[in-house]
């Protein structure tokens, strides 16, 4: 990029409540957008976890229920995998891998840009835990 343009990196942290959790966490990636003055680029929403993951997507009850049932159902805790010899957690690792741990949206004019049922979703597999969320910013202006 050229001159005038910069990364900005905010660092947070967020506690999960259950074994599976959804938290939004939005604002506070919107709030570390604003925070970095910049006005054109992207926003990277990353979590240094193996067993919790970000999506992007609806936040209301009936569906953040579904995206648990949807995970339990695909990955069944307990459902034979070799890891659980170790920890237990087996369905946490496979659905953070397959999930992931990061997305990336746009930023314009100031504003993280997204759609109207789009939220930063933080998906819990192996929780209560407390939960690194990174944001990144990178951009000019
Ligand atoms: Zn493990």
């Amino acid at each position: 990029m050229e001159g005038g343009c910069r990364t900005f990196r905010k660092t947070l942290h967020v506690q999960t409540k259950r074994k599976f959790d959804v938290i939004r966490v939005t604002e506070v990636v919107e709030e570390a957008v604003r925070e970095s003055g910049i006005r054109e680029g992207f926003a990277l929403v990353f979590i240094p976890h193996a067993t919790a993951a970000v999506i992007l997507n609806e936040y209301e009850p009936r569906i953040v229920e579904d995206y648990i049932t949807w995970i339990k159902r695909v990955i069944p805790p307990g459902g034979g995998w070799k890891h659980d010899e170790i920890d237990s957690n087996a369905h946490a690792h496979l659905a953070s891998a397959f999930i992931g741990q990061s997305r990336v949206l746009p930023v314009s004019e100031g504003l993280l840009v997204r759609g109207t049922w789009q939220e930063v979703l933080l998906l819990e597999f192996d929780g209560p835990r407390s939960r690194t969320l990174v944001v990144e910013v990178v951009g000019c202006g």
